[in-house]
């Protein structure tokens, strides 16, 4: 019970770009204000075959309101995703816009230790965003919905080999999985 969550105690940086600085805000609330930025995406927005490149442009489109609780920020933030297509590999780029929208706390609510808090008048936006946009990246990106993927039998690319293109000696591996699996047995009572 002893070791606390570290991070807690871990003081903003305010020259962070994901760092905002609220003083301006104030903290009556209903006061509001728009903060928009583009910030160098960090390097853990990925996924196995996605991600936001390390560096891109990120545009952060957000509102901040003081309420009676904290600083409230909701908006939207737009990214640059990097990814290889599921089926033929090619790279595939496209753009991600990802709402979000977070209340920070002026202090910690004792029923919910994990609750994002203001440190003095800085916010920390880094975990609301990574969650926001990891969750967002498609999981299976293609190039197009009907890429053919890759040849099982020589890896080629089944775009560019033409309609026509086949193996004479099918592998057996690719055989079996070809076969149609039977039907499970169903549980009737
Ligand atoms: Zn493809
Ligand atoms: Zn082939």
């Amino acid at each position: 019970m002893v070791a606390m969550s570290a991070s807690r105690t871990v003081r903003l940086d305010p020259r962070s770009p994901l760092v905002l600085d609220t003083r301006e805000l104030g903290r009556r609330p209903g006061s509001m204000r728009r903060a928009r930025r583009t910030v160098p995406a960090p390097a853990d927005w990925a996924l196995e075959l996605v991600r936001v490149p390390e560096g891109a442009d990120v545009e952060l489109d957000l509102r901040l309101e003081a309420v009676m609780e904290g600083v409230l920020v909701t908006g939207t933030a737009d990214a640059p995703v990097a990814a290889e297509c599921g089926r033929c590999l090619e790279p595939v780029t496209e753009r991600l816009c990802v709402d979000v929208q977070e209340l920070f706390g002026y202090e910690q609510a004792p029923d919910d230790p994990e609750a994002p808090i203001l440190d003095g008048d800085l916010l920390d936006l880094t975990g609301l965003l990574r969650d926001a946009v990891v969750l967002a990246l498609p999981l299976n990106p293609v190039c197009a919905d009907d890429c053919a993927g890759l040849c099982p039998g020589c890896g080629g690319k089944l775009a560019d080999l033409g309609a026509d293109h086949s193996h004479d000696t099918l592998d057996p591996r690719w055989a079996a999985l070809g076969g149609v699996a039977p039907d499970r047995p169903t549980m009737e009572s």
